[in-house]
């Protein structure tokens, strides 16, 4: 019988797991997963430490029962701490220190991403928290609920994506929140002028924003906690530290096994997601690189909307069919409190390194028709390649639901390559509850047409 070992049993480990064993009913599918859960929205968590989602069990997807029932014999509590290419095995160790190994005809790796955590002097203390997994982050709802001693003050170092997701759940909570970054604005995935919006909106809600100073010690008090986080520019009194400084790749058994990765220390996969040379390993989401569309490179982009289609595409190619995974170009969304914002393709400084003559063209409008109750405010971002016109890139920071969404209309527009004056004239929808006459996106496109 074709036996397939799944390693991980996330969003990339089990949607392959799940593809295959639909198709090959008759093969046996194995999924390793060092935790006790699986299929977890790893995305839910910093709604989950706000409340906004008020049960743990919300987040999971699909339970090791429900996997079970469909046939995959799911083993948790179980790391896979070897991969012998040669004699087609890993070395699963169980949580009571076994060690076996067990065989494979095919190999799956879907071991994710770990959260980058610098030697900072103080940093483990247990009031400093990463949110990554469901038990850690559990540990941090605890500490939040905790009748008579919730912490006032939190410190978060870090103002990326789950950085300032952290800083809104604060706010929920009704807690003082600092965030913390060495760059001088936050969301450095967008460009600065972008971020500076972004940073005065955080203010504006009352998030304390210490950005161009980097972070020196965790400063701990008698019994051993957090309770300062001192920078080169000051010191930040608190009670509760989340360290969001990004996330590497999980790879460490594969490099040892001496699998191929790239600069980032991610997999390094064809378009169907086989790892390069090796015809019986596979390898999909948060622990691989994947290939950026206009950068024409691989990279590290780690989002749960990559690790779910990669999974799927690996499934199908191990099960005997034929997909492939078309690339990324960077599209991503958040919201820190009312501020909701999204990216796609290439910010200034990513075109002119990529070597494109990029001119840009920003847009303030209303969200909807200027007329109607509550129209809101937006800014859009267009990129676009001086002399052809086509569009590299674009970011949008609006103050309601409906503005940041509207980066999938660029995004699809930059991934079939469009053209600004392609995107100026395309029939878009309109009435004055959803949108201006004029959609910002295209807006902002027309403005960029005589720079082109
Ligand atoms: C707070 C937060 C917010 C996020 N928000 C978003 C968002 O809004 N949108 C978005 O697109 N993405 C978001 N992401 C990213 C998204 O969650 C990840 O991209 C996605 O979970 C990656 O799935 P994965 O299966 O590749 O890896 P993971 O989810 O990390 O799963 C890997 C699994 O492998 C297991 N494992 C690892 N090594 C071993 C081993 N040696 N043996 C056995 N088991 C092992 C781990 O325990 C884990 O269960 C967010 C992530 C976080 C942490």
């Amino acid at each position: 019988m074709t036996r397939i070992v799944v390693i991980g049993a996330d969003a990339a480990g089990a949607s392959a797991a799940s593809q295959i064993k639909r198709r090959r009913t008759d093969w046996e599918v194995v999924m390793f997963e060092r935790g006790q859960i699986t299929s977890y929205a790893a995305c839910g968590l910093p709604y989950w430490v706000a409340g906004q989602v008020p049960r743990q069990d919300m987040l999971i997807a699909r339970t090791p029962r429900q996997h079970r029932a469909r046939g995959i014999d799911v083993r948790l509590g179980t790391e896979v701490v070897g991969i012998d290419p040669r004699a087609s095995s890993v070395t699963v160790r169980t949580q009571d220190g076994q060690e076996s190994i067990e065989g494979y005809d095919q190999l799956v790796i879907g071991t994710g991403a770990l959260p980058v955590r610098p030697p900072i002097p103080g940093s483990q203390a247990p009031n400093v928290a990463t949110v990554h997994t469901v038990p850690g982050t559990q540990d941090l709802v605890d500490q939040l609920t905790r009748s008579g001693s919730a912490p006032r003050r939190a410190v978060v170092v870090g103002a990326g994506f789950i950085g300032i997701e952290m800083a809104e759940a604060f706010l929920d909570r009704g807690i003082a929140v600092t965030v913390i970054d060495q760059a001088t604005h936050p969301m450095v995935s967008f460009d600065p002028d972008m971020g500076a919006v972004l940073a005065e909106s955080m203010a504006d809600q009352g998030v304390a924003c210490a950005f161009g100073q980097a972070v020196r010690e965790v400063e701990l008090d008698e019994a051993g906690l957090a309770q300062a986080v001192l920078t080169d520019a000051g010191r930040y009194p608190c009670e509760l530290v989340v360290l969001a400084l990004g996330v590497r790749p999980n790879t460490g058994i594969a490099i040892e096994a001496g699998l191929p990765v790239g600069d980032s220390g991610g997999l390094l996969t064809d378009r169907r997601q086989q790892v390069r040379d090796h015809e019986d390993i596979w390898a999909a989401g948060d622990c691989v690189e994947t290939y950026h569309r206009l950068l024409r490179t691989t990279v590290h982009m780690p989002l749960g909307t990559h690790a779910n289609k990669q999974g799927r595409v690996l499934g199908l190619n191990v099960a005997g069919e034929y997909a492939t995974f078309p690339g990324i170009i960077g599209t991503a969304i958040t919201k820190v409190g009312t501020a909701h914002l999204s990216r796609t393709g290439l910010t200034e400084a990513q075109a002119a390194q990529a070597g494109f003559d990029a001119v840009a063209a920003k847009v303030q409008t209303s969200v909807i028709a200027g007329y109607m109750p509550n129209p809101g405010r937006m800014i859009t971002k267009v990129l676009a390649e001086r002399g052809t016109g086509r569009l590299l890139g674009g970011q949008i920071i609006g103050d309601r639901v409906g503005a940041a969404k509207r980066i999938d209309t660029l995004a699809m527009a930059i991934w079939t390559g469009f053209t600004a004056e392609d995107l100026t004239g395309a029939d878009l929808s309109y009435a004055p509850p959803f949108s201006p006459t004029w959609d910002p996106v295209q807006t902002a496109a027309r403005r960029l047409l005589p720079t082109i």
